[in-house]
Protein backbone atom coordinates (compact mmCIF):
# COMPACT_ATOMS: atom_id res chain seq x y z
CA UNK A 1 0.00 0.00 0.00
CA UNK A 2 1.35 3.10 -1.19
CA UNK A 3 1.16 6.60 1.04
CA UNK A 4 -1.65 7.88 -0.72
CA UNK A 5 -3.38 4.89 -0.51
CA UNK A 6 -3.45 4.54 3.02
CA UNK A 7 -4.21 8.69 3.32
CA UNK A 8 -7.02 7.70 1.04
CA UNK A 9 -8.43 5.38 3.49
CA UNK A 10 -8.87 7.88 5.93
CA UNK A 11 -11.01 9.93 3.73
CA UNK A 12 -14.64 9.20 4.45
CA UNK A 13 -16.08 11.67 2.17
CA UNK A 14 -19.94 11.21 3.11
CA UNK A 15 -19.16 10.30 6.63
CA UNK A 16 -22.02 11.22 9.07
CA UNK A 17 -24.28 11.49 6.44
CA UNK A 18 -25.06 7.75 5.64
CA UNK A 19 -28.23 6.36 6.92
CA UNK A 20 -29.55 2.38 7.08
CA UNK A 21 -32.84 2.49 4.31
CA UNK A 22 -33.98 -0.47 7.00
CA UNK A 23 -34.13 1.01 10.31
CA UNK A 24 -32.83 4.87 9.61
CA UNK A 25 -29.96 4.50 11.92
CA UNK A 26 -26.68 6.44 10.80
CA UNK A 27 -24.53 3.88 9.31
CA UNK A 28 -20.17 3.65 10.93
CA UNK A 29 -17.69 4.44 8.41
CA UNK A 30 -15.65 1.17 9.14
CA UNK A 31 -13.25 -1.26 7.77
CA UNK A 32 -14.04 -4.65 6.45
CA UNK A 33 -12.53 -7.57 8.85
CA UNK A 34 -9.24 -8.78 7.40
CA UNK A 35 -9.41 -6.47 4.22
CA UNK A 36 -9.01 -3.02 3.67
CA UNK A 37 -12.06 -2.21 2.02
CA UNK A 38 -13.74 0.65 3.69
CA UNK A 39 -17.55 0.69 4.26
CA UNK A 40 -20.62 2.00 5.68
CA UNK A 41 -22.54 -0.54 7.84
CA UNK A 42 -25.40 -0.26 10.29
CA UNK A 43 -24.41 -0.82 13.66
CA UNK A 44 -27.99 -2.82 13.79
CA UNK A 45 -26.58 -5.06 11.02
CA UNK A 46 -29.37 -4.91 9.06
CA UNK A 47 -26.75 -5.16 5.88
CA UNK A 48 -24.08 -7.36 6.50
CA UNK A 49 -20.79 -7.22 5.06
CA UNK A 50 -21.41 -3.22 4.72
CA UNK A 51 -21.69 -1.00 1.68
CA UNK A 52 -18.51 -0.58 0.00
CA UNK A 53 -17.34 3.23 0.69
CA UNK A 54 -15.53 3.96 -2.71
CA UNK A 55 -18.71 3.03 -4.97
CA UNK A 56 -21.23 5.15 -2.62
CA UNK A 57 -18.51 7.99 -2.38
CA UNK A 58 -18.25 7.81 -6.37
CA UNK A 59 -21.84 8.10 -6.97
CA UNK A 60 -22.30 10.58 -4.46
CA UNK A 61 -19.89 12.71 -6.40
CA UNK A 62 -20.75 11.96 -9.79
CA UNK A 63 -24.43 13.24 -8.48
CA UNK A 64 -22.88 16.67 -7.30
CA UNK A 65 -20.87 17.23 -10.21
CA UNK A 66 -24.30 16.83 -12.29
CA UNK A 67 -25.87 19.04 -10.07
CA UNK A 68 -23.82 21.36 -8.78
CA UNK A 69 -20.64 21.16 -10.76
CA UNK A 70 -19.39 25.27 -9.67
CA UNK A 71 -19.21 23.58 -5.85
CA UNK A 72 -17.37 20.49 -6.75
CA UNK A 73 -15.24 21.09 -10.15
CA UNK A 74 -11.22 22.09 -8.84
CA UNK A 75 -12.39 20.97 -5.34
CA UNK A 76 -9.61 19.13 -3.52
CA UNK A 77 -10.94 15.98 -2.31
CA UNK A 78 -10.18 16.72 1.19
CA UNK A 79 -12.56 19.37 0.64
CA UNK A 80 -15.07 16.87 -0.52
CA UNK A 81 -17.12 16.39 3.08
CA UNK A 82 -17.94 19.88 3.35
CA UNK A 83 -19.19 20.06 0.10
CA UNK A 84 -20.91 16.58 0.37
CA UNK A 85 -22.62 18.35 3.91
CA UNK A 86 -23.60 21.31 2.19
CA UNK A 87 -25.45 19.63 -0.42
CA UNK A 88 -26.57 16.54 0.86
CA UNK A 89 -29.21 16.04 4.09
CA UNK A 90 -28.59 12.31 3.97
CA UNK A 91 -27.45 9.66 1.67
CA UNK A 92 -29.89 6.66 2.04
CA UNK A 93 -28.55 2.88 1.83
CA UNK A 94 -31.58 0.02 0.93
CA UNK A 95 -29.71 -3.33 2.15
CA UNK A 96 -28.95 -6.08 -0.56
CA UNK A 97 -28.36 -3.67 -3.05
CA UNK A 98 -31.99 -2.58 -3.52
CA UNK A 99 -30.37 1.31 -4.49
CA UNK A 100 -29.58 4.34 -2.65
CA UNK A 101 -31.61 7.27 -2.23
CA UNK A 102 -29.37 10.78 -2.47
CA UNK A 103 -31.51 13.15 -0.44
CA UNK A 104 -30.64 17.21 -1.05
CA UNK A 105 -31.12 19.95 0.94
CA UNK A 106 -33.88 22.45 0.50
ZN1 LIG B 1 -30.14 -0.79 9.81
Amino acid sequence: MTTAAAARTDLWTLRGLVFCGACSAAMDADVRPGTLTRVYHCAAGCCPGGTVASVLELMVLTDARRHAPELIEGVPEQCHPLVFADLYRAIVVHAEHRGVDIMPRG
